[in-house]
């Protein structure tokens, strides 16, 4: 079964003009079996003013592709969650309130620092600032486990870019090594994920813009697979057409070797998983 793309943005998101149906278009030249938009939910209050989410005109152009592109792929409604405990009851209220096919959640601050602005940590060192970052990811793994225990049913399916920091440090600082030190946090988050039946997002955008490795790479994959993780979910990040689906059959022909043997995939927050190469060994 052709893998699907869980991680995509478009004019949706604040910070991206793709036309939505461009991306259907690139999904379906790679070889997709199906495509789930993810766009941008920021409510931290320095970003909730510009995020410009809009329910309203993003269910219209998902219905649109739907009827344009009716039986040849899957189109799936989703949205990357940015983890921000204290707007919390907002966001599970939305959540609550709309519909979507997948939900992915996203570390991209903790407290008052976004990781993508290099001046909010710049008195931070490589191995500070990649600690804050798991330690951030394992409270937001926590946080997934606890509503699922308490509401029987998973509130987030994907743990986006399990080490997303590396993309900044790599940018800001020139070095991706953001393991080194913190494999301790790196197995509560990954034994976390299991409790809470949250799948972690290969994201391979880095291997766009000059990292060595996907988000998380094969390192930790493996680990997820030694801890008793079966499948994983594959996102380009794409915010542009071209990327929809970049670096996949590569990546699939190496998961079975990293313990991996299948994709999760999320229609209407159900899990489907996707056989990929050879049966467990
Ligand atoms: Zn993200
Ligand atoms: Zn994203």
């Amino acid at each position: 079964m052709d893998p699907v793309d869980q991680h995509v943005h478009s004019h949706h998101s604040f910070d991206c003009q793709t036309e939505p149906a461009d991306n259907i278009r690139q999904a379906i030249a790679a070889g997709l079996s199906g495509i789930s938009f993810t766009e941008h939910f920021d409510t931290h209050p320095e970003e909730w003013p510009t995020c410009r989410y809009d329910d309203r005109a993003y269910s219209a152009t998902i219905t649109d592709l739907r009827r344009r592109f009716a039986d040849t792929l899957f189109i799936g409604k989703g949205i990357e969650v940015c983890y921000q405990p204290e707007r919390m009851d907002f966001i599970l209220d939305f959540l609550e309130q709309h519909d979507f096919d997948v939900v992915l959640l996203s570390v991209h601050w903790a407290g008052d620092k976004a990781f993508h602005r290099r001046h909010h940590w710049a008195e931070l060192t490589v191995p500070q600032v990649s600690r804050l970052y798991f330690q951030t990811v394992l409270e937001a793994t926590r946080l997934a486990r606890d509503l699922h225990r308490r509401n029987g049913k998973r509130v987030f399916d994907i743990l986006g870019h399990l080490d997303l920091i590396k993309r900044y440090t790599h940018r800001f600082r020139e070095t991706e090594d953001v393991i080194n030190g913190q494999e301790e946090l790196i197995d509560q988050i990954l034994t976390t994920c299991l409790e809470a039946d949250l799948i972690p997002e290969i994201n391979t955008s880095t291997l766009r813009t000059g990292l060595s490795e996907s988000m998380p790479g094969p390192m930790v994959v493996r680990r997820y697979a030694e801890l008793g993780g079966r499948a994983v979910s594959l996102g380009s990040d794409a915010h542009s057409a071209a990327d929809v689906g970049a670096d996949f059959d590569c990546l699939c022909a190496h998961l079975p070797d990293l313990g991996v043997h299948s994709l999760a995939c999320f229609e209407q927050r159900r899990l489907r998983l996707l056989p990929l190469g050879d049966a467990p060994r």
